[in-house]
C-alpha cells in the first residue's frame, strides 16, 4: 500500500475537500436553559428533566452563563472573533427525541466566527479555518429494542440529554485527506480538554464529529457535490469513513455516475458508509429568532477576562518544555498530550526530580503502569512525592535502573518510602570498585572459556560475563561500570 493510498489522498487526478462539524457537550453543572443537572449518563432514564427541557407549554428558558463563557473560551482558544452582538434562533424539525419540536441554536449571528486551528500532517504545518463556534442545546436519546422479525420492535425515548449545552465547531472545507481530518480532530480534542470545556469522549458521544466530504478534479475551484458522513465514534472511524467516502465518490465519477447531496452513516462492521437520507437545506428548518431569549451583547471586559484566563495551550506548552527543560520536540509533545500529564511533569521537576530523568520515566515505565492500573501517577499511592524520591535515588546512583523499575512497580498503587525500603532490603548499588573487583575476579576464574572467547574477538562473550557479575550482586551493580572494569581486566 502506498503512502498516498494509506493517507486517503486521491492520486487519480481528483482531490478531496473535507470540512468537519464537531459537536462538543460542555462540562457545565446544569443544562443550557434550565436547572436540571447536565451530568446525566449514569442517571435513571428521564430523571433529569423539568418543564423547560421537556418543552412543556408556557415553560421559559433561562440562559446558562457558564455555557456562554465556556463557548467564548473555546472560540478564543481557536483564534475566533467574538462579535459584540449575538442571538439564538429556533431550528424547527420534528423528531421523537426533541419534544419541543425545535432546537434552540444559532443561525446568522453566532457567538464567534473566523478562527483557525494549526496542526501537523506528515511533518507539514497545516492550517484549517474555523467558520464559527456557536452554542445550542442537545437532544434526547432513542433506544431501540426488540425483534424486527417478530414485529415486536419498540423504541424508547430518554430525555435526560435534552437541553445539555452543546457547542458546534464548524470547520472550513480546508482539509485535503483523511489524515489531515484525523489530525485536525486530535488537536481540537486536545485543546477542548486542556481548556476544560469538554471531556473529549468520542466513544460515549460527548464529542461528536460529522464530515462533509466532496471531491473535484485537481485544479478545479468549484466544490463538488457534498456528502455528509455521520456515526463515527473514534479517531480511527473518522479516518476510515472519510477514506472510504473519497474512494466511493471517485468510483462513482469514474464510472460516469452522478453524486447526490445526501447524509450517509458510517457502519463500522461493514467498513462502509450507507445512504441515510437526502440532505435538508437550511430553509427546511425555518429558522427564526428565539422569542423567549434576549439577544446577547457580550461585554468586552468579560471577553478579555476570559481571554487572559485561558491556560497555556498544548502547543505553546510543548515549545516551552523543550526550551526550559531541554526536552526533545518529541518528548515535549508526548508529555504535553494531556494537561494532567504536563502538570504531573512540572510537579515532579518542582519537587526536585531532574528534568531529563523525569521525562524518561514518565513517558516510559510510569506511563505503562498508569495504563495497566488505569490510575494516573498523581492519583496513585506512590504519587509525585514518592516518584521524586525514587528518581533521586537513581540520580544519586544509590540504586540502579532495574532496581528502581522493580520498586516503581511494587510501590505504584500502595505507595511507600523508597529510601527506607532500599536500606531495609540492602538494595543499594554495589558501586565500590574493590568489592566489585573481588566479584569480577571470581567470575573470571569461574568462566575461562568465555574469557578466551572474548580475548579472541567475540564481543558477545563479554555480555555473559557481565551477566554473571550482575547475578552475583543480585542485580545491584551498575552494569556499565561492570562492563568497563571487565574490559580493563581482560585486556590487562
Ligand atoms: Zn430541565
Amino acid at each position: 500500500m502506498t503512502v498516498q493510498a494509506r493517507s486517503g489522498a486521491v492520486d487519480t487526478g481528483y482531490e478531496a475537500v473535507i470540512g468537519l462539524e464537531v459537536h462538543a457537550q460542555l462540562l457545565t453543572r446544569s443544562k443550557m436553559f434550565c436547572v436540571c443537572s447536565a451530568d446525566y449518563t449514569a442517571a435513571a432514564p428521564n430523571s433529569h428533566t423539568c418543564p423547560v427541557c421537556l418543552g412543556l407549554p408556557g415553560a421559559l428558558p433561562v440562559m446558562n452563563r457558564q455555557a456562554v463563557e465556556m463557548t467564548v473560551r473555546t472560540a478564543l482558544a481557536l483564534n475566533c472573533e467574538i462579535p459584540p452582538f449575538t442571538k439564538f434562533d429556533r431550528k424547527n424539525y420534528f423528531y421523537p427525541d426533541l419534544p419541543k419540536g425545535y432546537q434552540i441554536s444559532q443561525y446568522d449571528l453566532p457567538l464567534s466566527q473566523n478562527g483557525h486551528l494549526e496542526f501537523m500532517v506528515d511533518g507539514q504545518r497545516t492550517r484549517c479555518g474555523i467558520t464559527r463556534v456557536h452554542l445550542e442545546e442537545d437532544t434526547g436519546t432513542m433506544h431501540h429494542a426488540g425483534d424486527v422479525l417478530q414485529e415486536a420492535l419498540s423504541s424508547l425515548v430518554d430525555l435526560n440529554r435534552c437541553g445539555v449545552p452543546l457547542m458546534e465547531i464548524v470547520g472550513e472545507p480546508d482539509l485535503r485527506s483523511a489524515d489531515a481530518a484525523r489530525e485536525y480532530l486530535v488537536r481540537l480534542r486536545q485543546i477542548l480538554t486542556y481548556i476544560g470545556v469538554n471531556d473529549g469522549n468520542l466513544e460515549q458521544g460527548s464529542l461528536r464529529c460529522d464530515a462533509n466530504v466532496s471531491i473535484r478534479r485537481v485544479g478545479e475551484t468549484q466544490l463538488g457535490t457534498k456528502v455528509e458522513v455521520k456515526n463515527m465514534n473514534s479517531f480511527r472511524a473518522v479516518h476510515r469513513a472519510i477514506a472510504f467516502e473519497i474512494e466511493r465518490q471517485r468510483k462513482v465519477l469514474e464510472e460516469g455516475g452522478k453524486l447526490v447531496q445526501e447524509t450517509r452513516g458510517w457502519v463500522e462492521t461493514r467498513g462502509a458508509t450507507v445512504s441515510q437520507r437526502s440532505k435538508e437545506m437550511a430553509h427546511d428548518y425555518r429558522y427564526f429568532p428565539e422569542p423567549d431569549l434576549p439577544p446577547l451583547q457580550l461585554d468586552r471586559d468579560l471577553v478579555e477576562r476570559i481571554r487572559v484566563a485561558i491556560p497555556e495551550l498544548p502547543e505553546a506548552r510543548a515549545v516551552r518544555f523543550s526550551e526550559q527543560y531541554g526536552l526533545s520536540a518529541y518528548d515535549a509533545a508526548v508529555i504535553t498530550t494531556t494537561r494532567a500529564d504536563a502538570d504531573t511533569y512540572e510537579d515532579l521537576v518542582r519537587a526536585g526530580a531532574s528534568a531529563k530523568v523525569a521525562a524518561n520515566w514518565l513517558t516510559g515505565d510510569v506511563a505503562a503502569l498508569a495504563n495497566l492500573h488505569r490510575v494516573p501517577l498523581a492519583g496513585s499511592g506512590l504519587g509525585i512525592a514518592g516518584l521524586t524520591e525514587l528518581l533521586k535515588l537513581v540520580e544519586a546512583a544509590t540504586i540502579n535502573g532495574s532496581t528502581a523499575k522493580d520498586l516503581l512497580a511494587e510501590l505504584y498503587l500502595d505507595g511507600g518510602d523508597p529510601a527506607a525500603l532500599v536500606a531495609e532490603r540492602g538494595l543499594a548499588q554495589v558501586g565500590d570498585a574493590a568489592e566489585l573487583g573481588a566479584l569480577i575476579t571470581e567470575v573470571i576464574d569461574a568462566n575461562p572459556k568465555a574469557c578466551d572467547d572474548f580475548r579472541s574477538g567475540r564481543e558477545a562473550a563479554l555480555q555473559s560475563l557481565v551477566g554473571a557479575v550482575m547475578k552475583a550482586t543480585r542485580g545491584r551493580a551498575d552494569a556499565r561500570l561492570v562492563t568497563t572494569l571487565l574490559r580493563e581486566r581482560l585486556a590487562g
